[in-house]
C-alpha cells in the first residue's frame, strides 16, 4: 500500500511527493510558456496585415516542422481535430466503412472517424506503452476479419474496415512497428494521431512519419502552441498537396477567380497563429529538456512512494513527456479518486485519463474487442502538473 511505512494517508504521502516536485503554488496540468519571440512575432504579423491564412509564417511554420519531424511536408491546420479528419479522408475513409482507433484516447480520435461517416471500432491497449497492443489486435482480426479483394471485411458486420488510428499516449510512442505490421497484413492505412507527440521519436524517427499521414496538436495545453492549431505531416507529395487543396476550400488557384472543384474544408491555421508557432518551435528543444527533467524529478519523488510508479518512456523510443504519468498499482486503484480530490483541494490539477470511448454516450455502441486493458488503466492513471516551466529551480521549495 501507498504510504505504509508512514502514518500519513494515501492521498497525503502523493501529494508530498508532488510538491516536493512543483512546490507549494497552485499548479495547472499543463500552462503554456511565451518566453521567446511571440511578440515580436505576433506584431510582425499584426503589421504586415496578413493576419488570415495566408501569409508567410504559415510557410515558415510549416518548413519549420517538417525540418524538426523529418516529413517531408507539413501542412498546418485549425485544429489537431481537423488534421485527423483531413488526414482520414485522405486515406479514403468513406461513409459506412470502420476504422480501428484505441478505446483509451481523447475522444477527438473517434470523432474525426464519425465526421467521415465511418464507424470506430474499438481495440484495446497494451501496458507498457499505453498505445494499441498489437498482438492483441492481430488475433482479434483473425478471429473476425477476412480479406476479400484486397479489403479487410469485417465478417460480423459486413464493413469494410479501412484505417487504424494509433495514438501516442501523453507523448509515448505506442509500439509503431507492431502496429504497422498487423496493419499491412490486413490491408489497413495507418494514420498516427501524434497529437501529443510533437519530439517523440522512434530510434531516429519522429511519431508521426510511420503512417501514410501523422495529425499533430497545436492546442493551448500541447508541448508546442498555436492558440489553436494542427498539423498534417506526410511524406507524400500528392497526399500533403490534397490535404493543402482540401484544407482550403478546394479553392483553385487563380489571380481573381473563386472556383473550388470538390467540397473543401476551411481549416487552414491563420497567419497569426502561425506566428505563436514559429517561435514557440523555436523554444521547443527547451521544452523537452524541461519536460524531460521534470519526469527526473517526479521519478525520484516517487521512489520511495510504494504502491505506483511514474510512467517511463518506452525503450528504443525518446518521449516529450508531454503529460507525466502516475499509474496506481492494481491495489491502489481505490485510492485514485481520493487522490484527485486531494490534489484539487490544494490547487493542484491532477486528473484522470479520459473517460473510454466505449463509456462515452455517442460511441457505446461502437463495435470492439475486449477493453479491459483500457479500463483497468482509465481506472488508475493519474497525470500530474506537467507544465516546462515547473522544471525551473526557482519554483520549487
Ligand atoms: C489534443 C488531441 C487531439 C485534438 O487536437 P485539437 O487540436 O484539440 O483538435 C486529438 N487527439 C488527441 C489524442 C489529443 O490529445
Amino acid at each position: 500500500m501507498i504510504g505504509a511505512a508512514r502514518r500519513s494517508s494515501v492521498p497525503q504521502r502523493v501529494l508530498e511527493a508532488i510538491r516536493a516536485v512543483v512546490g507549494n503554488a497552485p499548479a495547472a496540468l499543463h500552462e503554456p510558456c511565451f518566453e521567446g519571440n511571440e511578440w515580436r512575432y505576433v506584431k510582425a504579423c499584426l503589421d504586415s496585415t496578413l493576419v488570415s491564412s495566408v501569409g508567410p509564417f504559415v510557410d515558415r511554420f510549416e518548413a519549420d516542422l517538417a525540418s524538426f519531424t523529418g516529413a517531408s511536408f507539413a501542412v498546418a491546420v485549425s485544429s489537431g481535430t481537423a488534421a485527423l479528419h483531413v488526414a482520414l479522408h485522405l486515406a479514403g475513409v468513406v461513409p459506412g466503412d470502420e476504422v480501428l482507433v484505441p478505446a483509451l484516447t481523447f475522444v477527438a480520435t473517434a470523432n474525426a472517424v464519425a465526421y467521415c461517416g465511418a464507424v470506430p471500432h474499438l481495440v484495446d491497449s497494451e501496458e507498457r506503452t499505453f498505445g494499441i497492443d498489437a498482438e492483441a489486435l492481430h488475433a482479434y482480426l483473425n478471429e473476425i476479419a477476412e480479406l476479400r479483394d484486397q479489403r479487410c471485411i469485417n465478417r460480423r458486420t459486413g464493413r469494410t474496415i479501412r484505417a487504424v488510428v494509433p495514438m501516442h499516449v501523453f507523448g509515448h510512442p505506442a509500439e509503431i512497428a507492431a502496429i504497422i505490421a498487423v496493419a499491412s497484413a490486413f490491408h489497413l492505412i495507418v494514420v498516427e494521431d501524434a497529437a501529443e507527440s510533437l519530439g517523440s521519436t522512434v530510434g531516429a524517427r519522429h511519431t508521426g512519419t510511420f503512417g501514410a499521414m501523422g495529425a499533430i496538436s497545436f492546442n493551448g495545453n500541447k508541448t508546442v502552441t498555436t492558440g489553436g492549431g494542427g498539423a498534417i505531416i506526410t511524406n507524400d507529395r500528392e497526399l500533403a498537396r490534397r490535404a493543402r487543396h482540401l484544407t482550403t476550400t478546394a479553392k483553385l488557384p487563380h489571380r481573381w477567380e473563386l472556383r473550388h472543384d470538390e467540397v473543401g474544408y476551411n481549416y487552414r491555421m491563420p497567419n497569426i497563429n502561425a506566428a505563436i508557432g514559429c517561435a514557440q518551435l523555436e523554444q521547443l528543444p527547451a521544452f523537452l529538456r524541461a519536460q524531460r527533467g521534470l519526469f527526473e524529478h517526479y521519478r525520484a519523488a516517487f521512489e520511495t512512494v510504494d504502491g505506483g510508479h511514474i510512467l517511463s518512456e518506452p525503450g528504443n523510443c525518446c518521449s516529450n513527456f508531454w503529460l507525466q504519468t502516475l499509474v496506481l498499482d492494481q491495489a491502489a486503484a481505490s485510492y485514485r479518486d481520493a487522490i484527485l480530490a486531494a490534489g484539487h483541494d490544494a490547487g493542484i490539477l491532477l486528473r484522470p485519463p479520459w473517460v473510454p470511448l466505449h463509456r462515452l454516450r455517442p460511441f457505446e455502441a461502437c463495435p470492439r474487442m475486449d477493453l479491459r486493458v483500457a479500463d483497468s488503466l482509465a481506472a488508475r492513471l493519474i497525470n500530474l502538473p506537467s507544465s516546462p516551466r515547473l522544471f525551473e529551480p526557482a519554483s520549487r521549495q
